[in-house]
């Protein structure tokens, strides 16, 4: 006789190497985010997923070893740690809408005054970087970063790509604008090109899909860090990482992926997308291919392939 553990361990399992077995078949990839130059140059046959459990357990396929660059999801960390230092003050400069824009635009920037919709856009992501340069220099902000992935992934491996950082900052002509224009509404307390040093760099932080769900736990089991049992944020502020995930997380395609994967998730144009289940997992997957909205095609996928052979949804 199976215990429930057992059941959920051996049906996972099935759903994964399913989940392997049909991306593997297909060839409409979507495509790279050659914007950024060396991931132009990504494999666009990778796909890793890992699943991390609330007993502890880590389930994966595929590449899910093999690290990527992590991008927009690095977003989130940030959120957290500027939450830490300046709480709810953080929302007098940053709103909590979806955006219904593309991640990097200007338009909407400059109707709204140099309020960034939501912490997820670029925008508002480059806010929050000024957040985290308050005392620092720009290096012991992005140390501070890191330190905290590699303690929420229990691993000290997860490093930044410089290769990565560089292309950012070459081609990232519209994050100039963008936080040039903020610097002029007075949104920024910090020269734009330290801000702009930061968030180039937070995008290259390169992680592993195991390294990344085990670095979302604490956003699926009430805050806290399993391993240690140490309290990341309170369970409200979890909460509410996760609302704006679901909302935000997805740029202008958040509504679709809340109506097909139902569950708060991250995506970047490195192809990863972070998700929470509340109370059940953390699950990170990786597929360089992009959808028309900017996300992981194969990895939106086969995370709608999760959620609907596990029954999980926060809608019930
Ligand atoms: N570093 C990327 C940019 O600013 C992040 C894009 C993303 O993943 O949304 O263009």
């Amino acid at each position: 006789m199976l215990t429930a553990k057992e059941r959920q361990g051996r049906r996972l399992r099935a759903v994964l190497d399913a989940i392997l077995h049909d991306v593997s078949a297909r060839r409409d990839y979507g495509a790279l985010a050659d914007y950024i130059a060396p991931l132009g140059r990504i494999d666009p046959r990778k796909f890793g997923i890992a699943v991390a459990t609330r007993d502890g357990r880590v389930f994966a396929a595929g590449d899910a070893d093999e690290p990527f660059s992590i991008q927009s999801i690095s977003k989130v960390f940030a959120l957290t740690l500027a939450l830490g230092k300046v709480g709810d003050a953080l929302w007098e400069r940053v709103g909590q809408e979806p955006s219904g824009n593309r991640f990097n635009s200007i338009v909407q920037l400059e109707y709204e005054s140099g309020v960034p919709r939501n912490p997820f856009i670029n925008a508002g992501a480059i806010v929050v970087c000024d957040v985290l340069l308050a005392g620092h220099e720009p290096k012991e902000a992005l140390g501070e970063t890191l330190r905290f992935l590699r303690f929420l992934a229990d691993d000290g491996g997860v490093f930044i790509d410089s290769g990565v950082a560089v292309a950012e900052k070459a081609g990232g002509f519209r994050n100039v604008a963008l936080a040039n224009f903020m610097m002029a509404c007075g949104n920024l307390l910090h020269p734009p090109e330290l801000a702009l040093g930061v968030y180039f760099h937070q995008c290259a932080v390169a992680m592993s899909c195991r390294q990344l769900a085990l670095a979302g736990r604490y956003l699926a089991f009430g805050g806290v860090h399993p391993s240690t049992g140490r309290s990341v944020v309170s369970p409200q502020r979890a909460r509410r990482v996760n609302a704006l995930m679901l909302t935000c997380g997805h740029y202008d395609g958040s509504g679709d992926f809340a109506f097909h994967v139902g569950v708060p998730g991250k995506s970047g144009v490195g192809g990863g997308i972070l998700a929470v289940i509340p109370g059940v997992a953390s699950v990170a997957v990786w597929s360089p291919g992009l959808n028309e909205y900017g996300n992981s095609k194969f990895g939106t996928a086969a995370l709608q392939s999760l959620t609907t052979e596990m029954n999980w949804s926060v809608f019930g």
